[in-house]
């Protein structure tokens, strides 16, 4: 699709604080548009229909994926969760920049269906560190250690799959830095 190179996926491990990094970037950038995805987990306290997401039931949902609604879709804890075409198409044919929230299986959904969108692969500052500390700290079990270090080696994988990826050292350092990828990517930088 045309203007393909306005969509920008978010993406990392739990815990990486990609919510707080695209809330930062959102903040600060008002210009830059985030989808809301349908899940049928409950709302939790706080959370809105329609602006953290679209709640809906089971069989809401499978319609959905039925009526190829959504471009990507997973289960993830009991849930389904997915992106809306609609979301997506609305604003990219009005030429906003669109951000999508998403996780890894998610993402490759993505690149699948937008060859010209950005992917990128958020990581803790730690990561490089994690078996270090993990070992060093000395309060972990010799299972979860490997359970851990198992986790980190599957998204160190799935990292590779990224157009680029950014440390999220600090949430509104990175979220600039986040933001200059965007706009060269976009092509509003030249
Ligand atoms: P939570 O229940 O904490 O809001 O979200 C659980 C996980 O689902 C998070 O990793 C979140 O990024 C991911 N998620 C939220 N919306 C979507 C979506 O539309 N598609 C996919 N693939 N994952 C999503």
């Amino acid at each position: 699709m045309e203007n393909e190179k306005y969509l920008f996926v978010v993406s990392g491990a739990a815990g990486t604080g990609k919510d707080s990094v695209v809330k930062a970037l959102r903040e600060a950038h008002p210009e830059i548009e985030k989808t809301v995805s349908a899940t049928t987990r409950a709302p939790r306290p706080g959370e809105q229909e329609g602006v953290d997401y679209y709640y809906r039931t089971r069989e809401q949902f499978q319609h959905l994926i039925d009526t190829d609604q959504v471009v990507e879709h997973n289960f993830y804890n009991g849930n389904y969760y997915g992106t809306l075409r609609e979301e997506v198409d609305k604003r990219l044919e009005a030429g906003k920049l669109v951000v999508l929230v998403i996780d890894v299986h998610g993402a490759a959904n993505i690149r699948r269906m937008f060859p010209g969108a950005t992917t990128i692969f958020l990581l803790p500052p730690s990561v490089e560190e994690l078996e270090r500390r993990l070992r060093g700290r000395g309060t972990e079990t010799e299972a979860s250690i490997l359970e851990r270090l198992d986790t980190a080696k599957k998204e160190l994988a799935e990292q590779e799959k990224f157009t680029l990826t950014l440390v999220n050292d600090e949430v509104d350092a990175c979220a600039e830095k986040l933001y200059g990828i965007i706009r060269q990517r976009a092509g509003l930088d030249r």
